[in-house]
């Protein structure tokens, strides 16, 4: 693959890494940090040494990453040779959480592909294959995928083989947002199944393949310049295995198979059908114990490495199934204003046909059923394996590996002699080359930094730029607003909405802008924006008093919303009800200020505001918005449709008013660092 013009920039002035930590500070109580030794895709990995004088790797895991911890939990007390060994996983005081780990001071399997880009020599090929598959048999027995298998995670350490990162499973979507924070190099690795949120032992396999063709060959078999154009490979291209000798093409070719079903079923039947050499160590397959349980779990996200009692199913099955309609709709070749055209019909002929008041209702009471069987079942089920605080494990926490899964040639006792091509380890590790790679990890993290770094000034400037021209965009929108709440043209209606939306976009923007770059904690955003929501409602229900107006209702009537039963604010008899009887009703104060504090707060408006989002307007979110607006009409009444036009005019003047970044300048400070 020909390096970019800005890769081949990098790797003539590679910048140094930024770290969070320096070395001498001790944010995890009992160790010291020495130096940070790279970043990844989940956060920092530092060199550090425990007060008792051992040498570890310590993870700094990022907080706004969904990382399942409770897989590394699981695999605290695995001990395998070929396993880079898990000591603890830690939190400090800042709440942050760290992984306690070997540290492995031998390069890693990318650094030696580097070195070999014609491909490497069939033995070393052989001796790092026969280690991996070692390792990931082993996980595999014991029921957990690694689902995160790439040269870069895997590392030789005295001649032996050892695989990190097992456990570590971090969500991956395909969906178009999060595909902004998947890099390319991840993408590589992965099999076509995970598309459909199939997570099996399968997908370890297909790596496996990969990994072996990247071995013989110096490059991975689906190159892109894209994660959408690798992954669209994945899906449908076939690897050229014509450079591949047998009988390692055979292997590749089933190894990559692209139903998982018939793909090659164990990494032992791999390792089976390597050719016999006498300078290849050999993996010796054992029978194969029972799996345990989890193992035979069907493949899905969660029976990979977590135990599948600790998720909560229903809740898993309905993200997984938003998530894949997200992303049908995403990735379905229409015309974005033809499928929001079509989802509206849809929406439409819903409340034409009258059923959401029969299945709206019953919706509610469904979650509310789902609330009582969270606390019982909360009650019930014994709670999640706390996570650690106490201290590392000691230095033999990797303990000897049983005989099953030893690569014939590495006994656990007497590690065989390495080759010099084995041992070789740079002084440092990172190479330049090393450090243009990783930097593509960090393609959120760059961004958010770049972000951060931005002066006050400018950060208010862009600010009070964008609040003006929302002003125009919100008072154009509510012209065509209006038809949709009222019969006729009144220009009380108009008025109101234009402030109400207004205000509205800047309550969105103005917390946006403070948090800018700092979102990995959402939780001051989410606060904010419930103030802000509290604001916009008093300016609404103030502005319809000034202006004498009434909004005429025509959709739910607020006797049937949860709120309106539960504190009578909309009984039938209520000032409220007989003014909905009527067809109209003033905007009584607390209905609008609880009720758009609710709407701000249920929904991550933010990301309409932000500078990094992916698409300038996307019509996803304002229908998102949209309906959130009407639905929550059924728990706290609002008179409809004005609450949902509102919710819209709002989505869509954010996001037409917030500066965004162009992708190609997101690309540039992606690949080059902040600039
Ligand atoms: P991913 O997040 O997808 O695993 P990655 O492997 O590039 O991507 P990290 O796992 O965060 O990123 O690792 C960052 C750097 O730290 C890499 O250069 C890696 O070689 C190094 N590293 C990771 N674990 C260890 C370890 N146990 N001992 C020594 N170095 C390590
Ligand atoms: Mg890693």
């Amino acid at each position: 693959m020909n390096p970019s013009p800005a890769e081949s920039e990098l790797e003539k002035q590679p910048a140094p890494l930024r770290f969070t930590y320096a070395s001498g500070s001790r944010p995890l109580e009992g160790y010291e940090i020495k130096r940070g030794v790279g970043r990844g895709g989940f956060g920092e990995v530092y060199f550090a040494v425990s007060d008792a004088g051992k040498e570890v790797a310590l993870k700094l895991i990022r907080r706004n990453l969904d990382v399942e911890l409770r897989g590394v939990t699981q695999c605290l007390n695995l001990k395998h040779q070929n396993l880079v060994a898990l000591y603890d996983i830690r939190n400090d005081e800042h709440d942050d959480r760290w992984v306690v780990m070997e540290y492995v001071s031998g390069e890693s399997l990318e650094d030696v592909i580097d070195r070999h880009p014609n491909g490497m020599p069939h033995d070393l090929a052989m001796h790092w294959f026969s280690g991996i598959a070692a390792g990931v048999a082993y996980l595999h027995d014991h029921g957990i995928v690694h689902r995160d298998l790439k040269p870069a995670n895997i590392f030789i350490d005295e001649g032996i083989v050892k695989i990190g990162d097992y456990g570590l499973s971090k969500f991956i979507s395909c969906s178009r947002r999060s595909g902004q924070t998947e890099s390319v190099g991840t993408v590589h690795y992965m099999a076509p199944e995970i598309a459909n949120g199939r997570y099996g032992k399968e997908i370890d396999t297909y790596a496996l393949g990969i990994i072996l063709y990247e071995m013989l060959t110096g490059h991975v078999p689906f190159e892109g310049e894209s994660v959408g154009e690798v992954l669209m490979k994945h899906l449908t291209a076939e690897p050229d295995l014509q450079v591949l000798d047998e009988p390692y093409r055979d292997l590749v070719r089933t190894a990559m198979t692209k139903d998982p079903d018939t793909r090659l079923q164990s990494v032992s039947e791999m390792l089976a059908r390597l050719p016999a050499s006498d300078n290849v160590p050999r993996y010796t397959p054992q029978p194969q114990a029972p799996p345990p349980e989890v193992a035979s779990q069907p493949s899905t996200r969660n029976a990979s490495t977590a135990p599948t009692t600790d998720e909560e199913p229903i809740l898993a099955a309905l993200r997984d199934g938003w998530q894949d309609l997200e992303r049908r709709y995403h990735e379905s070749p229409m015309h974005p204003l033809a499928k929001a055209f079509l989802v509206g019909i849809g929406i439409l002929l819903f409340l034409a046909s009258g059923l959401e008041f029969a299945l709206i209702p019953a919706a509610l009471s469904l979650g509310f059923a789902y609330l009582v069987y969270r606390a019982v079942r909360a009650i019930i089920l014994p709670a999640p394996r706390p996570v650690s605080k106490g201290f590392p494990a000691p230095a033999n926490a990797a303990g000897a590996p049983t005989a099953k899964y030893v690569a014939a040639g590495q006994t656990a006792d007497a590690p065989r002699v390495p080759t010099p091509e084995e041992v070789h380890t740079p002084p440092v590790k990172q190479s330049k080359r090393h450090y243009a790679r990783r930097r593509r990890y960090n393609y959120q993290a760059q961004l958010n930094e770049y972000v951060a770094a931005k002066p006050l000034r400018e950060r208010a400037t862009e600010l009070l730029g964008s609040m003006l021209v929302s002003a125009v965009i919100a008072s154009l929108l509510a012209l065509i607003g209006v038809g949709f709440i009222g019969d006729s043209f009144s220009g009380e209606l108009y008025l109101w909405l234009a402030i109400t939306a207004t205000v509205g976009s800047w309550a969105v923007m103005i917390p946006t802008k403070l948090s800018e770059g700092r979102v990995e904690d959402q939780a001051p955003l989410r606060f904010g924006l419930l103030i802000s929501g509290a604001v916009v409602g008093m300016v609404a229900s103030g502005a319809a008093q000034a202006l004498m107006l009434e909004l005429p209702v025509s959709v739910i009537a607020p006797w049937e919303a949860l709120a309106g039963e539960i504190f009578e604010v909309g009984s039938y008899d209520s000032p409220v009800g007989k003014a909905y009887r009527e067809g109209s009703v003033p905007l009584n104060l607390s209905i609008a200020t609880a009720y758009f504090a609710f709407l701000l707060v249920i929904l991550r408006w933010w990301r309409q505001a932000e500078f990094t989002r992916p698409d300038r307007v996307s019509i996803w979110s304002i229908i998102a918005c949209t309906s959130a607006a009407f639905l929550l009409t059924f728990i706290w009444w609002f008179p409809q449709p004005a609450g949902a036009v509102l919710a819209g005019i709002i989505a869509f003047t954010t996001q037409l008013s917030s500066p965004w970044m162009p992708p190609s300048k997101r690309r540039q400070i992606a690949e080059r660092g902040v600039v």
